[in-house]
């Protein structure tokens, strides 16, 4: 007699979904269980995606990840795209700040709040004089443990501390939110910046504690100290990665099904039962199930299963942002594009939180004799920009980047990215929600949630947590 296969769903199809599959079916071909991805777009790869047209290559949402942490690069290597992986060009290896009606490079050695130089910090043209020394006393400021006595701290308040307010300001701030697109005041440092609080902790400073991560790095380049030669991409763009995994998974024996999952019970026999539509009897009943959708969606299926747990899960706040891809011809522009980008410090009062020089950071993204910049507006602290009409902010973008970068002229591409409610934010306190979270979760066998929301934004963070929450599932039943 055959023992039925038991039964794995995964509900949604970003990276975090396919990472928790691929873990599922594991080397076994999906022999010793049936793995179910659902995913109501239609498409795999969640926020991913990359647009091709006539010579232009334009990211939709992310366009690099870390390759310093391993799990985006390996599973590149296994899905055998490693001849894709493209690192940052050396001439765009650095930041460039607004300041003072120009592009100021940040200080070389400088890596979102941690000072590595001080030649970096006596040159820099981005602090005055008081400035720079206070960026300097950082070493002598004694560590101590936030007033509100627990364990966590926000962003602002740390950096303003450690580092001055002047630094947090004018460097810090846009740095911070040219990643996050969060409001520095909320955003946790325990959640988000972990590695530099254990650096105050165990060193003393933030200075000592990136001596020591140099002395252990040694050897590896980092021009601003921006880390940007430790980024990489896919020369045929990110959205290759899911489209390769889920691939790679079909044949591997997971089926992917268009739905939508809007209920999750647990059956009296102990699988797990979920409603929704374009859900067939073959993929509604499940032994392991892992919610890989944003927290807030995981949440409304979950209220009648656990009131609370469903409760942490929808406090995690969300922002949006939108992305305004514009393409020129080269002498267009009279800026050099010779960086990574550009990030404007709230303390400049313009509306824009960054522009991306995609065709200097990465080759065949613009035909040629042209240039591909993303124009960045929105974030938690200017919500009301995802109320604008494309054409409003097509025309932002265009009269930012005429007097940031001196673009003149119609470009030869525009195009308008909205990403409503897509950027989780880890507040205060949120690396206990998600304690909380995983405690609940852990009384209900064969449940575990994954992606973005929980324990890092970045590409081998979601990853990493799809495979954990698979291990979890697995372990549990
Ligand atoms: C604009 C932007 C720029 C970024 N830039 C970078 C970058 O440069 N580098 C980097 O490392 N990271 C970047 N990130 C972060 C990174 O891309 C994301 O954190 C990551 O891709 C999220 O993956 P995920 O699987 O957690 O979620 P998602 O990609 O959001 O996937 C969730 C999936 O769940 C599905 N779903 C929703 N509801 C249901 C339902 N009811 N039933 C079934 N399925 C459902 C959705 O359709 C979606 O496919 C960026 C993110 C954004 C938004």
């Amino acid at each position: 007699m055959t023992v039925p296969r038991s039964h794995a769903l995964v509900i949604g199809a970003g990276l975090a979904g396919l990472a928790a599959a691929d873990a599922l079916v594991g080397e076994t071909g999906g022999s010793e269980r049936r793995v179910t991805v659902v995913e109501p777009s239609g498409r795999v790869g969640g926020v991913l995606g990359t647009v091709h047209r006539e010579g232009w290559l334009v990211e939709r949402s992310a366009d690099c990840f870390l390759a310093a942490r391993a799990e985006a690069v390996s599973l590149v290597k296994r899905l055998a795209l490693d001849a894709e992986l493209i690192g940052v060009e050396p001439r765009a290896r650095r930041a460039l700040v607004w300041h003072a009606g120009r592009g100021v490079p940040a200080p070389a050695g400088f890596r979102l709040m941690a000072p590595g130089r001080v030649d970096g910090i006596l040159t820099t043209a981005l602090l005055s004089p008081l400035g720079r020394a206070r960026l300097l006393w950082e070493r002598f400021v004694p560590a101590c443990r936030p007033a509100s006595g627990d364990d966590d701290e926000s962003l602002e308040s740390f950096a303003v501390r450690r580092l001055g307010r002047e630094a947090f300001d004018r460097l810090v701030q846009p740095l911070a939110s040219g990643i996050w697109t969060a409001d520095p005041a909320r955003l946790s440092m325990a959640a988000a910046c972990g590695d530099f609080l254990a650096m105050e902790r165990e060193c003393g400073s933030l200075w000592a504690g990136e001596r020591v991560r140099l002395r252990r790095q040694a050897g590896v380049s980092e021009a601003s100290g921006a880390r940007y030669g430790q980024f990489v991409t896919l020369a045929s763009g990110m959205e290759t990665l899911p489209l390769r995994f889920a691939e790679d998974l079909r044949s591997r024996g997971v089926r992917f099904v268009t739905g939508s999952v809007s209920t999750l019970e647990r059956t009296n026999d102990g699988r797990w039962q979920v409603a929704g539509a374009g859900l067939d009897d073959a993929t509604a009943t499940a032994d392991t199930v892992v919610i890989a959708t944003p927290a807030p969606v995981a949440s409304g299926m979950l209220p009648r299963l656990d009131r609370s747990l469903a409760d942490d899960l929808a406090a995690i706040d969300y922002a949006g942002s939108c992305i305004v891809s514009l393409g020129f011809a080269r002498d267009r522009v009279a800026h050099p594009l010779d960086a990574a980008g550009m990030v404007v410090p709230r303390v400049a009062g313009r509306r824009i939180l960054a522009v991306s020089f995609s065709s200097s950071k990465f080759p065949g993204r613009a035909p040629p004799g042209c240039v591909l910049m993303r124009v960045f507006i929105g974030g938690a602290l200017d919500r009301e920009a995802m109320d604008l009409s494309d054409d409003a902010l097509v025309e932002l973008a265009l009269s930012e980047v005429g007097q940031l970068l001196g673009a003149r002229g119609e470009p030869k591409l525009t195009r308008v990215e909205r990403w409503n409610h897509a950027m989780p934010q880890y507040h205060v306190g949120h690396v206990a929600r998600v304690a909380r979270i995983e405690t609940a979760i852990s009384r209900h066998p064969g449940l575990a949630v994954a992606g973005a929301a929980y324990t890092g934004v970045g590409i081998p963070q979601v990853i990493a947590s799809g495979q954990a929450a698979a291990r979890r599932c697995l372990g549990s039943v």
